[in-house]
């Protein structure tokens, strides 16, 4: 009787350094080379050298995933304090471990192709009294990228404007969010589309960032901008360390009853909406009387103006270094000499007072104490900026056949929420829809989560977990299922503390 390939239990052959076991028809030696076939590239290696990609190597004449498997421990928690990740040990020590305390991730686990091949590890363990699978992979994606949010209300270039590394186009500006710009990076356009060197500038400004580090972009027409996940961005040179507290109007809302006893009118200056306190409707709920003002821009409803200068690295994102420019007029039916203006940016960085003339024209004067307290309050109101990084891959293609031998079946059931899918162990979003589209916070995966293949694409890990007896359903491939001391007995592995951030188990919200 013939037995099934997917049944046919995994060749244990050892590798050096972490990553899974090298079945033996793996390697085609040439010489004293080993031929690697973990990606399309497929490298020939020479001794104590690695490939293309830096994964692989030939160490002894064994093909060797050159880092070890990572493994979470779940995190303790100490006092309040969240746990970020910390190596806890440099191996795993292969003795018997409690069940439901640590989760293997697709990180430095390897990659198998073509993907008609188990994944790297499928792994099952007992967590919280059900029998759980966990598939562990390194997936390699073409279809990627980055949405980066950047909090700032400086101009960083106009929106559909293009973003460049190493001189090459790897993406554009794209629309802008409550306080803060996006960027969207990378995508299968950038990494296969526009030639090789436009691809690898792409594929790389992709991995360090989603790494962790900082990298340096250019805006068309825009910015110079300094970006890493979790950091505060740096516009032109400049660290942009505090988020606008709202639009202008939104502003005026928050403080029109702090200001009204002590001001006759107020302009929030903001590149979105400005705000008058006078003509805003909560200037008019509090009584105050109009000020005759007339600002430049489009009024859009009363107290509130689009347009009023063009976006730049001046007050409130705009242009404007004199707020004065952005006013025309005091209309004498209204205004009267003496009559006080606060004009304040959005973040309180900028911020002038001024008393009416005879003319009605307004004069600098110093700002009162408690108008002082007031901006003040608008700054400490804004929140320290950061940029934030979300990888983003379709993880609905080949390397589905990895997981089961019928892949819509895995998507059906992510979709239906029976299948948990992870990256690095950190929690990810599954977009509605066809296909497995995700995104995760890159500050959320382990250290050297990510990387590339010279194709040019980019890996990352990924583990789907689900009940044992759901993923026979889907046709798993169940003869590769080992327990978790089985699967790492042989496998060089780190083992990290998990991020406190991240839920334990990062299987959370599979049910049977
Ligand atoms: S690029 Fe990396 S994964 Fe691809 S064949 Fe070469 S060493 Fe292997």
């Amino acid at each position: 009787m013939n037995k099934h390939p997917d049944e046919t239990p995994r060749d244990h052959t050892p590798t050096r350094m972490g990553g899974p076991p090298v079945p033996a028809g793996h390697l085609e030696p040439t010489d004293d080379k080993v031929r690697c076939d973990a990606c399309p590239i497929r490298c020939f290696i020479k001794p104590g050298q690695t490939g293309s990609c830096d994964r692989y190597g030939n160490v002894d004449g064994v093909l060797t995933r050159m880092d070890p498997v990572t493994i979470l421990q779940r995190a303790t928690e100490t006092g309040k304090r969240v746990v970020p990740f910390s190596l806890v040990s440099e191996a795993w020590s292969g003795e018997l471990i409690r069940q439901g305390d640590y989760f293997v991730t697709g990180t430095g686990s390897g990659t198998t192709y073509p993907d008609y091949k188990p994944a790297p590890f499928i792994v099952s363990q007992e967590i919280d009294g059900i029998d759980m699978v966990t598939v562990v992979t390194e997936g390699i994606f073409s279809y990627c990228g980055a949405k980066v949010k950047i909090d700032t209300d400086r101009h960083v270039g106009s929106e559909r404007a293009l973003v460049y590394s190493e001189g090459e186009e790897i993406g554009h500006v794209t629309t802008a969010e409550y306080g803060s710009q996006m960027l969207s990076l990378g995508g299968v356009h950038h990494l296969t589309g526009l030639g090789r060197k436009a691809g690898l500038a792409t594929m790389r400004a992709l991995v360090q960032l989603c790494a962790g580090e900082s990298i340096e972009v250019n805006v068309e027409g825009g910015a110079r901008l300094g970006l890493q996940a979790g950091v505060a961005p740096v516009i032109d040179g400049v660290i942009d360390e505090r988020m606008r507290v709202g639009c202008g109007s939104a502003a005026i809302g928050m403080f029109a009853s702090q200001w009204a006893p002590n001001v006759d009118e107020v302009v929030v200056v903001d590149d979105h909406i400005t705000g008058v306190m006078s003509e805003h409707q909560a200037g008019v709920v509090l009584g105050i009387k109009p000020s005759g003002i007339k600002l430049r821009g489009r009024r859009s409803t009363p107290g509130r103006y689009f347009e009023i200068a063009n976006p730049g690295s001046g007050w409130g994102g705009t242009d404007i270094e004199d707020p004065i420019e952005i006013i025309e007029e005091f209309k004498p039916k209204y205004a009267t000499p003496g009559l006080t203006l606060l004009m304040v940016s959005t973040t309180g960085t900028d911020y002038a007072y001024f008393i009416l003339d005879e003319d009605l024209t307004p004069q600098p004067a110093p700002l009162p104490p408690i108008l002082q307290e007031s901006v003040d309050r608008v700054r400490s109101n804004c929140e320290p900026t950061m940029t934030s990084v979300l990888f983003m891959a379709g993880a609905g293609g080949s390397l589905r056949s990895g997981v089961t031998a019928d892949p819509v079946r895995l998507t059906q059931s992510v979709r239906a929420e029976e299948t948990t899918v992870t990256c690095g162990g950190a929690p990810t979003y599954v977009w509605p829809g066809g296909g497995i589209t995700f995104s995760v916070d890159v500050t959320r995966t382990p250290m050297n989560s990510f990387g590339y293949v010279p194709t040019p694409a980019l890996v990352a890990p990924l583990e789907f977990t689900m009940p044992r007896e759901r993923y026979l359903e889907l046709g798993g491939h169940a003869g590769s299922i080992l327990s978790m001391n089985d699967a790492l007995s042989d496998v060089p592995a780190q083992i990290l503390r998990a991020d406190g951030q991240n839920p334990w188990p990062p299987n959370v919200g599979v049910g049977p």
